[in-house]
């Protein structure tokens, strides 16, 4: 755990947050800001910055995510309708928390093109 990180004071339940579901590699909780009518954040519990510092250890954790991710959309009713899967990295992409987290996007269509 990363004492100065947002997300891992969430994961450890030292920060208030929406939490829609959770395992022992990951948790899923609401975006605060929610840019769209479905907004959850797939984050590791293990703390990594990016992209940038994965390993080939994290591709099983990275899998999982995305079928969590694939699962949320079923339940939050966005499976058929459609949603969008963001990682951002780095500051061109605006990540603005340097602890990975999978955006799942939903409940309106989308812009195109995107960027
Ligand atoms: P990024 O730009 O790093 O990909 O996205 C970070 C996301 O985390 C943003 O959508 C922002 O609204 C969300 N966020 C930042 N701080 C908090 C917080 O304390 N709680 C929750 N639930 N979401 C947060
Ligand atoms: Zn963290």
């Amino acid at each position: 755990m990363d004492p100065n990180c947002i997300f891992c004071k969430i994961i450890a339940g030292e920060s208030p947050s929406t939490i829609v579901y959770h395992d022992e590699q990951v948790v899923a909780f609401l975006d605060i800001h929610p840019a769209a009518p479905v907004h959850i954040l797939i984050v590791p519990r293990q703390h990594i910055p990016s992209i940038n510092h994965l390993t080939g250890d994290h591709e099983a954790l990275l899998g999982h995510m995305y079928t969590v991710a694939k699962q949320l959309a079923i339940e939050n009713g966005v499976a058929e309708s459609g949603y969008r899967l963001i990682i951002n990295s780095g500051p061109d992409a605006r990540q603005a928390v340097f602890h990975l987290h999978l955006h799942l996007l939903g409940g309106r269509e989308m812009r195109y093109p995107m960027g």
